[in-house]
C-alpha cells in the first residue's frame, strides 16, 4: 500500500462520460479516462485490506490491491504482469464489467467510495500496450496435441488463450465472420471499441491460435467427429437463444429480438451493408423496449443514435430499491438495487410491473403495444408471488418494439470425456468476467485430462 492516508484524503473520481449532447451523434466510446496523475491518486486509494473482499468478488480472482500499488508507484509494466496473470483480456473487463470487486470493496462499506478498479484496469492494460509491454509469445513449447474450441466469445477466447500457452495445438471455430461473440455482435461500440477485439486476435493468431469463421458446428452431429479428429474439445458456443414473447401480434413488421438491432447495427459499423427492407432502424420511431435489463439498456443507446423519436423500457418485475445498499442483499454481495447507465441519462421513460398483452397493427406494422399495470401478491400457499391487474390495459404508441427478456439456458446431451462446456453454454447468460473465469477453469480441467491421457 504506498499511501496509507489516501483513502481519507483522496475521494473516488470516476473519469465520468462524454456529454450527452456530444456522444448520441455517434458510436464512440462513451466513457472518457483520467490523466495519469489522477489515476494513480485513485490507485492509491486502496487499503491493502487484510482480508480483500475483492478477490473473493471478482470470478477471476484479480488482485487489485497488488496491481493498483504498483500502479499508484508508476510501476506500469509490473502492474500489468500482475494483472494478466489472472486476467487474459483486461481491456475488455477494464471497459464493460460492472466491477463486482467495487461493490464488495471495504470502502464500498464504509463511505460508499469504492477504488476505481475497473478503470485501474483499464489505464493499467492501455499503457501496457501503447508501451510495448504486451508482445506475443514466441517461447511457446508444442506438445503435440489438439484442442478445439466451439465459439470465440469471450469464453472460448479465455480457454483458447490458455491452452495456447500450455503448448496445445488450438483451432478456434466460430460461425460468425469474426471472433469475439457478444463482445463483438451484442455489446454496443459506444460501451466496447471493436478496434480492441482485433487488438486482442492480432496477438492470439502471432501466438499460434488457429481461428475458423463461418463455421457452424452442429453440436450433436459435428461433435463426435470432431473428437476424434481432437485430443479434446471445448465448447463455449454462448447462449444462443433469446427468450421470445409468443403473444397475438408478435409477426407484426416492427417486432424484433434485441440482438436483431444490436448485432446488425455493429455489423454496420464494421462496415457490412443491409438492404432497406433487412435494415432494422429505430430513426424517427417511438421505440419500447421490453425488459429492463443490460441488454435493453443497450437497445435504448442504439436507439438514440440511430435517431429515435422517443424510448421506453418496461420491465414486468417491480422497481428495485434505490440507493446504494441492498438490504436483501448485503455488502460485500452484490447489490440489487435501480441501475441507471449512460444509455438511461441520455433520455427514457422507465416503468416496472407491467406486462405485455398483444401487440397492435396496421396493414402489417406495428402501430403500439396493450399492456397491463400489475402488481406482485405474496402466495398465501408459499412459492412464486401471484401476478394481479391493476387498473385497466392501456396503449403504448410504438414502431419498433425490441424484446430484450434475456437468454434461455442451453440444455446438452452427454458428450464423450474429452468434450468440456464452458462460459455462458454451461452456465446460462451472465457477464463477460464469468466467461473468462469459466474459459480459464475448463483449460485447466482440459489441461488436467490431456495430461492424465
Ligand atoms: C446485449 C448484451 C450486452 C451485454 N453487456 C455486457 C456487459 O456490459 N458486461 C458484461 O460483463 N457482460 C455483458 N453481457 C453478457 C456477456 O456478453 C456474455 O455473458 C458473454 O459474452 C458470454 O461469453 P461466452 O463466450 O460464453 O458466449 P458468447 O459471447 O455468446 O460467444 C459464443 C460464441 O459461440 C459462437 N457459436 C454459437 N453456436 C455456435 C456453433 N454451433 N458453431 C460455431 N460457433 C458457435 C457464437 O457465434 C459466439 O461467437 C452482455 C450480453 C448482451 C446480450
Ligand atoms: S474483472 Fe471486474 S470484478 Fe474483476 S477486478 Fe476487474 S472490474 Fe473487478
Amino acid at each position: 500500500m504506498g499511501n496509507p492516508k489516501a483513502f481519507l484524503e483522496i475521494h473516488r473520481q470516476e473519469a465520468g462520460y462524454r456529454p450527452i449532447h456530444d456522444r448520441i451523434l455517434d458510436f464512440g466510446e462513451v466513457e472518457q479516462t483520467l490523466n495519469t496523475r489522477e489515476r494513480k491518486l485513485q490507485a492509491s486509494r486502496c487499503m491493502d485490506c487484510g482480508v480483500p473482499f475483492c478477490h473473493w468478488a471478482c470470478p477471476l480472482g484479480n488482485k487489485a490491491p497488488e496491481w493498483n500499488d504498483a500502479l499508484y508507484k508508476g510501476e506500469w509494466e509490473l502492474a500489468y504482469h500482475l494483472l494478466s496473470n489472472t486476467n487474459p483480456f483486461p481491456e475488455f473487463t477494464g471497459r464493460i464489467c460492472p466491477a463486482l470487486c467495487e461493490k464488495a470493496c471495504v470502502l464500498n462499506r464504509f463511505n460508499h467510495e469504492p477504488t476505481t478498479n475497473r478503470e485501474d484496469e483499464a489505464a493499467i492494460t492501455e499503457m501496457a500496450f501503447q508501451e510495448g509491454y504486451i508482445q506475443p509469445r514466441t517461447d511457446i513449447v508444442r506438445n503435440g496435441k489438439k484442442v478445439a474450441i466451439i465459439g470465440a466469445g469471450p469464453a472460448g477466447l479465455a480457454a483458447a488463450n490458455d491452452l495456447n500457452l500450455l503448448g496445445y495445438h488450438v483451432t478456434v471455430f466460430d460461425k460468425n465472420e469474426a471472433a469475439g461473440g457478444l463482445l463483438r455482435y451484442g455489446i454496443p461500440n459506444f460501451k466496447l471499441n471493436k478496434a480492441l477485439i482485433n487488438r486482442r486476435l492480432k496477438l492470439l493468431e502471432e501466438e499460434g491460435i488457429l481461428f475458423k469463421y463461418n463455421q457452424q458446428i452442429s453440436l450433436t452431429s459435428d461433435i463426435n467427429h470432431l473428437a476424434t479428429e481432437y485430443d479434446a474439445i471445448v465448447i463455449a458456443t454462448g447462449t444462443p437463444t433469446a427468450r421470445d414473447l409468443n403473444i397475438p401480434g408478435r409477426e407484426l413488421k416492427g417486432v424484433h429480438l434485441a440482438l436483431e438491432l444490436l448485432s446488425q447495427q455493429n455489423r454496420i459499423l464494421a462496415g457490412m451493408e443491409f438492404s432497406k427492407a433487412e435494415r432494422i432502424s429505430a430513426k424517427g420511431k417511438d421505440v419500447l423496449v421490453i425488459g429492463g435489463g443490460d441488454t435493453g439498456s443497450d437497445c435504448i443507446g442504439t436507439a438514440h443514435r440511430q435517431g429515435c423519436k422517443s424510448v421506453t423500457q418496461i420491465e414486468i418485475m417491480p422497481k428495485p430499491v434505490e440507493g446504494p445498499d441492498d438490504p436483501q442483499n448485503p455488502w460485500p454481495n452484490w447489490p440489487r438495487t435501480l441501475k441507471t447507465t449512460s444509455s438511461h441519462e441520455e433520455g427514457c421513460t422507465r416503468r416496472w410491473n407491467i406486462n405485455t398483452l398483444e401487440f397492435i397493427g396496421k396493414n402489417g406494422h406495428l402501430t403500439g403495444v396493450r399492456i397491463q399495470e400489475i402488481d406482485w401478491q405474496q402466495n398465501p400457499e408459499g412459492g412464486r408471488p401471484i401476478m394481479v391487474e391493476k387498473g385497466k390495459p392501456e396503449i403504448i404508441k410504438a414502431e419498433l418494439v425490441l424484446l430484450a427478456m434475456g437468454f434461455l439456458k442451453p440444455e446438452h446431451p452427454q458428450y464423450p470425456e474429452n468434450v468440456l462446456i464452458c462460459g455462458d453454454a454451461a452456465n446460462g447468460a451472465s457477464l463477460v468476467v464469468r466467461a473468462l473465469a469459466s474459459g480459464r477453469q475448463i483449460a485447466a480441467k482440459t489441461n488436467q485430462y490431456l495430461m492424465k491421457k
